[in-house]
């Protein structure tokens, strides 16, 4: 008897933080964080096919310079999977990757989640949801939160999330930069701006996003209100290590964004807009300036990864 399903494709979408509080860094060497995530309607597609070992192929406006082995996090996931169900990883991957790498969109963890979701269903384990989100906290921080999708505050590394119920939908534009940021060296960087003491680190980072009136604001759906509640601890330190972003920031300012924030450890910028035709023509108004590679006009609060097969 065959224990393997069919090819299996799953769709799975980007994320920005509409808040991050980053905590002193711990003895473990991680930050505690208190963060709210949001889903975008900007999506990788992973499809996996039953296969007699590991492989990974990439395709895709995004796709260059990507691992295509064990240093791609799909792969990972695929490995730490059958581990945990004492099976061999034998699965062929292809990739169609649409989010920008080391963006601050957390594209590679998103990857992570579909493999995890798509292996499970090609291998036929139906694991219960809480064991595939102990499996993607081990990948990375933000790999829970790719499962989930909609608007979910996160605590602890990012790991521990509890949904927002009601969360509304958004427009936004993201200007994707030309290169990339590596999110160690973004939190490094912050770390050397704060000094041995710590002493502007939020103490309590969920205190802080509680504080903050950014839930209220997104189970409003008022863009107005959620204008003046993002916030990300991590803005200083991505612009420090890449001071054009401060062009990008203004520039979206002046084309009439209600708001604009570093996405994450960046280096792309999320802009708030008021309905999606504004956002569209913020999008064409921001990549007349030339201040980004490109500017995406989406809509985040209820994208999920979701199974196509
Ligand atoms: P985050 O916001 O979660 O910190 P990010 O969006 O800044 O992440 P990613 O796009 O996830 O960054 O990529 C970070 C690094 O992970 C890249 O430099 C890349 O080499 C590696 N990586 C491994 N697998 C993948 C994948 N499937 N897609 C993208 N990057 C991957």
């Amino acid at each position: 008897m065959s224990h393997t399903a069919g090819r299996v494709s799953v769709r799975v979408p980007a994320k920005i933080n509409l808040q991050l509080a980053v905590g002193a860094l711990g003895a473990d060497g991680f930050h505690q964080i208190g963060t709210v995530f949001h889903a975008l309607e900007l999506t990788d597609l992973l499809t996996a096919a039953p296969a007699d070992s590991l492989s990974l192929s990439m395709t895709g406006a995004e796709s260059a310079g990507l691992p295509a082995d064990q240093g791609n996090l799909a792969w990972r996931a695929a490995r730490l999977l059958a581990e945990h169900a004492g099976i061999p990883a034998h699965v062929e991957f292809a990739i169609d990757k649409r989010i920008p790498v080391a963006a601050g969109l957390a594209g590679g963890s998103a990857d992570a989640a579909a493999a995890l979701l798509a292996c499970d269903r090609l291998w036929q384990l139906r694991l219960p949801a809480a064991e595939l989100t102990a499996l993607a906290a081990q990948l990375g921080s933000d790999v829970a939160f790719a499962l989930l999708g909609g608007s979910a505050l996160g605590a602890g590394r990012g790991e521990r999330l509890r949904p927002i119920e009601g969360g509304a939908r958004f427009s936004w534009v993201l200007a994707v930069a030309h290169g990339g940021l590596s999110t160690p060296a973004v939190y490094a960087e912050l770390d050397r701006q704060r000094g041995p003491d710590q002493a502007r680190a939020a103490s309590d980072p969920d205190a802080a996003v509680a504080a903050s009136g950014v839930l209220e604001a997104v189970a409003s759906g008022d863009p107005e209100l959620l204008a003046g509640r993002l916030a990300n601890d991590l803005q200083p330190a991505a612009i420090a290590l890449a001071p054009y972003l401060a062009q990008t920031l203004a520039a979206g300012q002046d084309c009439g964004a209600l708001a604009g924030i570093v996405s994450g450890s960046g280096p792309t910028c999320a802009f708030l807009a008021r309905d999606q035709a504004h956002a569209r023509t913020l999008a064409r108004a921001l990549e007349d300036t030339g201040v980004c590679r490109q500017a995406l006009a989406v809509t985040g609060g209820d994208a999920r990864a979701t199974v196509l097969a």
